[in-house]
């Protein structure tokens, strides 16, 4: 082995350790972030082997009937907050709240592991913009079908966040701490449940649980499954489906992916329309995201919610022939602008909105 190689080698090595607990340390420039190699960095990606490896300690802790209740639980708590906050408002703003509500939802979708709001919408507008050409980062059809679900998260070229894309984002700088130091509310949220289980085992030992059982239900399991679920959105729903629209990228539709991932498997739908709210448009695509998102509005917590453009609904529109009847006229409430979208979209009308 080169002498130079291995004190190079042990410096990238402390670098990434650094950055498991702080992210932005020692980042360059974007521009030569960009120059990188599109490999696995490993050293950093092994927090990332450690949420797949925590599932095995079931071996040990067992099973109970809470520990899979609370799984399932934090699973559809923790999709909303990566498809309803991390998708359809860090990404998309596809509705309004307050600076308050933006910290909460910011929290919520921290406790996903999916990393900071930031990066998470810095590296999925990315995509909108390149969807399925070269540059695009998780691309079945540029980089295989593995790289676009798992892949591209280890790639050294795209740990760090390039914030010159989500400027509106990067003014708050309690999101900048969120997203800088990423690994903080996961393991403030694993130890909860540590802490939480023990507290049931002393209190209501009939429940048979534990807090290592929490831990590997709640955190591990719960957190690696809706790690994949939503990595099906990179992956599946650019290979598997129908597609209603012609757009310029493989997105397609699907029921079962709709249902898994509380609605986002309308991806050609959401592709060709990124600016909505609503990614199911009709009342028989499943979307329950959005139903969760019209309940917070009628809490008062958001408002704004920016409506399905009424061209969607056009049959002209569609690549099938399709009986899908247009919207009443009575539905139309004005134009809404769509936000960011940052791809050209190909010759459509500035949208009339359908509330
Ligand atoms: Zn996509
Ligand atoms: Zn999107």
């Amino acid at each position: 082995m080169p002498a130079t190689f291995l004190p190079r080698f042990l410096r990238s090595s402390v670098v990434s350790v650094i950055q498991w607990f702080d992210s932005d340390y020692e980042v360059e420039t974007i521009a030569e972030a960009e120059k990188r190699e599109d490999k696995v960095e490993w050293v950093r990606t092994i927090p990332f082997c450690v949420l797949h490896l925590g599932c095995l300690g079931v071996l040990w802790t067992g099973i109970s009937w809470l520990a899979v209740g609370l799984a399932f639980f934090l699973y559809v708590i923790r999709m909303f907050a990566v498809t309803g906050f991390y998708h359809r408002y860090f990404s998309h703003r596809t509705f309004t709240t307050s600076r308050f509500m933006q910290f909460i939802f910011g929290l919520w979708g921290a406790t996903c592991v999916q990393r900071g709001a930031l990066w998470w919408a810095y590296t999925h507008r990315h995509h909108h913009q390149h969807s399925d050409d070269e540059k695009d980062k998780h691309s079945p059809r540029q980089h295989g079908f593995l790289w676009a679900h798992i892949g591209w998260i280890t790639s050294s070229k795209n740990f760090p966040t390039d914030y010159r894309r989500v400027k509106d984002l990067a003014r708050y700088p309690e999101l900048v701490f969120l997203n800088r130091f990423d690994v903080l509310i996961p393991v403030l949220f694993a130890i909860a449940l540590y802490v939480a289980g023990n507290w049931l085992n002393a209190a209501f030992p009939v429940l048979h649980t534990s807090g290592w059982q929490l831990v590997v239900w709640g955190f591990f399991i719960s957190t690696t499954v809706l790690f994949h679920c939503t990595a099906f959105i990179n992956s599946l729903a650019h290979v598997f489906g129908k597609r209603r629209y012609e757009t310029d990228d493989d997105s397609r539709n699907s029921f079962l992916l709709a249902i898994i991932t509380l609605g986002e498997g309308w991806h050609n739908n959401h592709h060709r329309h990124m600016g909505t709210v609503r990614q199911g448009f009709y009342w028989w695509e499943i979307d329950v995201t959005y139903y969760g998102l019209k309940v917070l509005s009628w809490l008062g917590l958001i408002w704004d919610l920016r409506p399905v453009p009424i061209a969607a609904y056009d049959p002209s529109t569609h690549l099938q022939a399709s009986k899908l009847s247009a919207p009443r006229v009575s539905d139309q409430t004005g134009s809404v602008p769509p936000v960011h979208q940052q791809k050209p979209l190909g010759g459509l009308r500035p949208p009339v909105s359908r509330a």
